[in-house]
């Protein structure tokens, strides 16, 4: 029996390298929540739990993942066998309604634990082997200015870093929307694919005049354009516009992922660690994809390297990864939390090759950048079932 004997969870405030413009708010920092165990046999993991815009991406706030953590997960975690994650995340559901990201934190934290102790990655122990050892990596263009995007995006290419870009509409009218991507798509040709996350913003109505003008300006994808809970009209969309509709918003673990495979929502899933409610309940969002023959993306949540270096692997084991990643968190951050900051290069991510996560915490940053401004201090776990 493997018991969590200690947990430390904790917010750290990294500021971005630019101000990002989402539809719902303006990021000037990243708010990240990590959580670091040790278990009975002397393994330490680590996880993270990772929102955007505070409140206003989704039920889910720094502050709130930090409470669900320690007020009501770390007691059922204290009776639990962790050795066996399955089993533990399950146990934990018991106790804890929702609180996707809260779970996603403490399970990739179990799970980094778990490959130490097997001496395997992550890739291996959750997605059954790597199919790939690296993958595209869109940037996101949100300056909010078409000159600036646009400039951002040449350096990409030219660093050969990013040669997808994805770009935040639904703040300005479609028409200026629209005008603000064809004109960036227009700038860089062929040499990019140029797609679009509407994050909710748009009426279906708003959708069909967009997504037609979009897919005229070769824009080769449109995410979440209408709200979460709007499946009939992502269906009537789909059916309508030959440009795909990718779900984000509205995928929140593998339920969310039939149903809207059933009523044929959408072409393209954003899948996210986070959202889904860790790796093991992102992993069956794939597969339900995968048999329903829905192309993958692998998404992000804006998490910094340990969330990043999660999702990675995951999407590694994917069998297919058609539409690449988002994984590009840590680049959008100032400061570097990791011991050894993840690879990027020729414009794909390189998966970290070590047990676990493959990466480690670097703990005088977590120090000076922790909210709480303590020494990382690892505290007992007290039981409570
Ligand atoms: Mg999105």
């Amino acid at each position: 029996m493997i018991r969590v004997t200690e947990i430390d969870t904790f917010i750290v405030d990294i500021p971005t390298i630019r101000p990002h413009v989402l539809a719902m708010a303006t990021m000037r920092s990243q708010s990240i929540v990590l959580v670091r165990l040790r278990t009975s046999d002397g393994i330490e993991g680590i996880g993270e739990g990772t929102t955007i815009g505070g409140l206003s991406y989704g039920d889910e706030s720094p502050e709130g993942i930090k409470l669900a953590i320690d007020t009501y997960i770390a007691p059922v975690l204290a009776s639990c066998n962790v050795s066996r994650v399955a089993a533990t995340m399950e146990k934990i559901g018991k106790y804890v309604a929702g609180n996707h990201i809260a779970k996603c934190a403490v399970e990739t934290a179990l799970l980094d634990a778990a490959g130490k102790r097997l001496g395997v990655p992550l890739s291996d122990l959750v997605g059954g082997g790597r199919v790939r050892d690296r993958f595209p990596v869109a940037w996101t263009l949100a300056s909010g200015n078409t000159a600036t995007d646009i400039a951002e995006a040449e350096a990409m290419l030219e660093k050969r870093r990013h040669s997808i870009f994805k770009l935040k509409i639904g703040k300005r009218t479609v028409k200026d929307d629209v005008a603000h991507v064809a004109a960036i798509k227009k700038a860089l040709g062929d040499r990019a694919s140029v797609r679009v996350d509407v994050n909710q913003g748009w009426s279906e109505t708003d959708a069909d005049r967009g997504m037609a003008m979009l897919a005229d300006a070769g824009c080769d994808l449109v995410e979440q354009p209408v709200g979460r809970h709007a499946l009939p009209a992502m269906t009537r969309l789909s059916a309508r516009h030959s440009i795909p509709i990718m779900a984000d918003e509205s995928l929140h673990g593998p339920t969310d992922a039939f149903n809207i495979a059933a009523a044929a929502g959408a072409r393209i899933f954003a899948i996210k660690i986070a959202q889904s409610g860790g790796l093991l309940s992102a992993q069956k969002v794939g597969a339900i994809a995968e048999a329903a023959g829905i192309g993958l993306y692998g998404g992000t949540m804006l998490e910094g390297g340990v969330g990043t270096a999660a999702s990675a692997q995951l999407f590694a084991a994917f069998p297919k990864l058609d539409w690449g990643t988002e994984l590009f968190g840590p680049l959008l951050l100032t400061e570097e939390i990791l011991t050894e900051p993840l690879r990027y290069e020729e414009f794909a991510l390189i998966v970290p090759e070590g047990p676990g996560l493959g990466v480690s915490l670097d703990k005088d940053k977590l120090a000076h950048f922790r909210r709480d401004r303590t020494a990382p201090v690892l505290h007992a776990v007290v039981g409570g079932n």
